[in-house]
């Protein structure tokens, strides 16, 4: 099947973070606090999938405030932080959602991203992942993690569902 074919019936999307919707920088200040850069149109994206019911959840190894601060501000009701196997945390949601494996996507970058990237229905990478993750991916995104990955990811997923275009029309008459 092709990656057109398998988004007409996804209605979760897995995120990862840390080169995912960051690109993979980890700023130190001198605390050893730990800050972030993410992009604001995988923000809007991540909106856009939520109104045309398309759920995302943020399943991360790593367990970071400023992590925490921006999936909260982006109304991310599944935050799964500090899960390094992830396959099991994907496994519990579908069934506490009544889904499919099938009706999941999966955005990854790195190896901790192999195993639930083989679960779901649609495994996705983006560019900047490493080349055992693209080989795994049936879609990759042309710009890389941190960069509006994310946002060409649901525009993907919306425009195979045939959902993006009155998306679009909503916004241009917004006013
Ligand atoms: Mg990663």
């Amino acid at each position: 099947m092709t990656a057109e074919e398998r988004a007409r019936d996804i209605a979760l999307l897995v995120l990862d973070v840390d080169g995912v919707l960051t690109d993979g920088g980890l700023y130190y200040d001198d605390r050893g606090r730990i800050s972030k850069r993410f992009h604001v149109q995988d923000g809007l994206g991540i909106k856009m999938a939520q109104s045309a019911g398309l759920e995302c959840a943020v399943v991360t190894g790593l367990n970071s405030p400023a992590v925490a601060a921006r999936v909260g501000e982006l109304g991310i009701v599944e935050y799964h932080p500090g899960h390094t196997h992830k396959s099991p945390i994907i496994r519990e949601i579908c069934l506490r959602k009544n889904l499919e494996l099938t009706q999941v996507a999966y955005l990854g970058d790195d190896w901790v991203d192999a195993a639930a990237m083989r679960l779901v229905g649609l495994p996705m990478a983006v560019v900047n992942a490493q080349p055992e993750i693209k080989a795994l991916a049936t879609w990759v995104s042309t710009v890389p993690g941190g960069h509006g990955a994310a946002r060409e990811t649901i525009a993907f997923i919306l425009q195979a569902q045939g959902k993006y275009a009155a998306l679009w029309e909503k916004w241009l008459h917004a006013d």
